[in-house]
């Protein structure tokens, strides 16, 4: 179970700011009253020749990462987010692409909205998640949940470079998940696709032909032009990355969405990633478990076994899940329930500590030998700040620590910064901005943390001493 940095110094007889202290040198800020998990414990204990022991049964997620062996996998199915500026088309590019598959003749094409869909090529699928944008994606991060293996990066070839493509590409590129960019609304007399291709080179997007290794599409999805091109591309992309997933194995995967269905009950769509989920199979999601019931695919036909990249809408929920929680079948609705019910126990011991909890693999990061990284996401009234202090800041870089600005922009900090900063372990910086009370809520629940400034000066001056923080003391 857990404990408070406060218990465990005291249990050591030792005081709790030794402990603080011990955690910073780690690169963690803590505070007495945040709990620490039993592995991490463990590790600071042995710091102070203790043992740490363990109280009664523990469930941990990484139960069910195992490993499988490599004549196991299989190839999967890509699984496609698509992000880009409001109005350049990615709902239209979503719509277009969904109907490619009523021409390849699929019984009827009617489209259950279930938050994802899969279209065939030649005998291969494509998974496309149905909420577009950054926010969806990187607010599923922020959860721990990572299902998107490839991003379509749309832009409208009569507009160019705004600024939510710009946070589309940071927030991609951040997750470490490839673009493929679509130049759209290329049957616009105006369109002008070179001058997009020439924009993005800015941010590292360079055509093959122009000796990078970024995929560019142009296509239409008012027209429908070029749509299988792209979705060939898709493919391409996903050869490269070699996706794979052994099928033979118990279900692993994650809620993509789920609400209250009138007459069926909780419901969630669940992109299986890892092995094949069965009718009748138990399963728990955090703190939701349950059996299945029935499962239906994204054309609402009822099927009974779901392999990896498949969506799936599960019925037999106890309660409706979080969306973005683990989704893991186990041997019986007994463990489930079991399992559900140390998590939810789990649950409000952390509400109740209040502040986010140190784990283990927090501490192994940190301590991760080599380079050290310290990300920030930039807000500053005005572009010229914003450039200085971005340059300002990367300067302070050393051969120890790497700082990292990984978004930057002008305007107010929004929610959307708040999730990436959350996904990516970065603290916030606003120059002469103010987030709003929603926003400072947010980031409180989340434990981001928000530095506001007037005085270029006392920013460096506050990184600086925050990356010696993260230095650890050389004896
Ligand atoms: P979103 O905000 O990115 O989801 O953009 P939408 O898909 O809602 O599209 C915004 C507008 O652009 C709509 O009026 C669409 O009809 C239009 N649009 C989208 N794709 C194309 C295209 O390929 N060509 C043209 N001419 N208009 C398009």
């Amino acid at each position: 179970e857990a404990v408070t940095v406060g218990d465990l110094a005291k249990k050591m007889g030792v005081k709790a700011n030794e402990v603080i202290n011990k955690l910073m040198r780690m690169g963690l800020m803590a505070t007495i009253n945040q709990s620490i998990d039993f592995d991490a414990a463990s590790l600071i204990a042995t710091e102070f020749d203790y043992q740490v022991e363990p109280v009664g049964m523990e469930y941990d997620e990484s139960m069910f990462k195992v490993e499988s062996a490599a004549e196991n996998l299989k190839p999967r199915a890509p699984v496609v987010t698509i992000m880009g500026h409001v109005d350049h088309g990615k709902t239209s590019l979503l719509d277009a692409i969904r109907k490619t598959r009523v021409t390849e003749g699929e019984a009827g094409g009617i489209t259950q909205a279930i938050g994802a869909y899969h279209v065939n090529l030649k005998g291969r699928e494509i998974v496309f998640l149905d909420t577009p944008g950054h926010e969806a994606f990187t607010a599923m991060r922020a959860r721990g949940a990572q299902v998107t293996d490839i991003v379509v990066l749309v832009v409208a070839a009569d507009d160019g470079v705004m600024d939510q493509t710009v946070e589309a590409i940071n927030h991609s590129k951040v997750a470490g998940v490839p673009i493929i960019v679509a130049i759209n609304k290329i049957d616009k007399p105006e369109a002008d696709p070179g001058r997009i291709k020439q924009a993005l080179t800015e941010y590292s997007l360079i055509p093959e032909e122009w000796g990078g290794d970024t995929i560019f599409c142009e296509v239409s999805a008012k027209q429908k032009i070029g749509i299988e091109e792209l979705l060939e591309l898709i493919l391409l992309q996903a050869d490269i990355l070699e996706l794979k997933a052994d099928p033979d194995r118990p279900a692993r995967g994650v809620v993509i969405e789920a609400r209250l269905d009138r007459g069926r009950g909780p419901v969630a769509t669940v992109l299986i990633q890892e092995g094949t989920l069965h009718e009748g199979d138990a399963f728990v999601s955090k703190t939701e478990y349950g059996r299945v019931r029935a499962m239906n695919d994204d054309q609402g036909r009822r099927i009974r076994v779901a392999g990896p990249a498949t969506p799936v809408e599960v019925i037999g929920f106890s309660r409706v899940p979080q969306a973005s929680a683990e989704f893991n079948a186990v041997e019986d609705e007994k463990k489930a329930r079991s399992i559900g019910e140390y998590w939810l126990r789990k649950e409000r011991e952390r509400e109740l500590s209040a502040t986010s909890k140190i784990t283990l693999e927090q501490l192994y990061e940190k301590m991760k030998e080599g380079v050290k990284e310290l990300n920030v996401i930039l807000r500053a009234d005005v572009q010229g700040s914003l450039e200085a202090l971005a340059d300002a800041l990367t300067k302070l870089s050393t051969d120890d620590i790497k700082l990292k600005v990984i978004h930057g922009s002008t305007g107010a900090i929004t929610e959307t910064d708040v999730m990436l900063a959350s996904a990516s372990n970065a603290i916030i910086i606003g120059f002469n901005v103010r987030p709003d009370a929603r926003v400072t809520e947010l980031a409180e629940a989340e434990g981001v943390d928000i530095k506001l400034y007037d005085i270029i000066y006392n920013v460096i001056a506050d990184v600086r001493a925050a990356m010696e923080g993260l230095l650890e003391p050389e004896y």
